[in-house]
């Protein structure tokens, strides 16, 4: 657990949606090749890539990996996500002295906005209430974790409480590495199991 004042450092809604130009295009992401093998290096007109889901036309790349916050923007009714004050203070901790995790772990909250690698929280989706839990995939690759474990079950608990639906949008490369067994133990605790 970490303090409010700690939090507010760097607790800010971040989002990776490319912006476009004044004059609605973006550059073409780096080496697009066309099917002829061809560099391709023309702007890309915003809307057009918009209506895509932000994949290029040309080689199927992806201009961009939403954040956690683009996931609850798309996902929610707009202003109506409020994060579970049950959740919001729950810090990953470094149990094992893992070489480089302390500093990573900060750098990694200022660059996401984000505590750990999920946020949960109350919001309503076409007026209908959920609880919703999204991961951030740029929170050390989304890795699942003891913090993940303890904030899906909490948001869970609160979900049958409040008896209405929980959606989790997942997305990780695996248990963290730097939290060794505990990330692993941690699973059946998110899948509500009792050890
Ligand atoms: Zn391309």
């Amino acid at each position: 657990m970490i303090d409010s004042t700690e939090l507010e450092t760097f607790h800010l809604p971040v989002s990776r949606i490319p912006k476009p130009e004044s004059t609605g295009y973006i550059n073409r992401h780096k080496n697009c090749y066309n099917e002829n093998g061809i560099h391709q290096y023309d702007p890309v007109l915003f809307s057009n890539l918009k209506q895509s889901n932000f994949i290029c036309d040309v080689c199927g790349h992806r201009y961009m990996r939403p954040s956690a916050w683009d996931y609850i923007d798309w996902m929610v009714d707009s202003g109506s996500f409020f994060e579970h004050e049950e959740t919001k203070f729950i810090a990953d901790k470094d149990i094992l002295g893992f070489p480089g995790y302390i500093e990573k772990l900060k750098e990694t909250r200022i660059k996401t906005g984000l505590l750990t690698a999920m946020i949960t929280g109350d919001g309503t989706i076409c007026g209908k209430k959920i609880v919703l839990c999204t991961t951030d995939f740029g929170f050390l690759g989304g890795s699942f974790c003891m913090s993940t474990g303890e904030k899906v079950w909490r948001a869970a608990q609160i979900a049958i409480n409040k008896n209405v639906p929980m959606i989790i949008q997942a997305c990780g490369g695996g248990a963290r590495m730097h939290e060794g067994c505990s990330s692993m133990v941690s699973i059946p605790k998110a899948l509500g199991l009792r050890l």
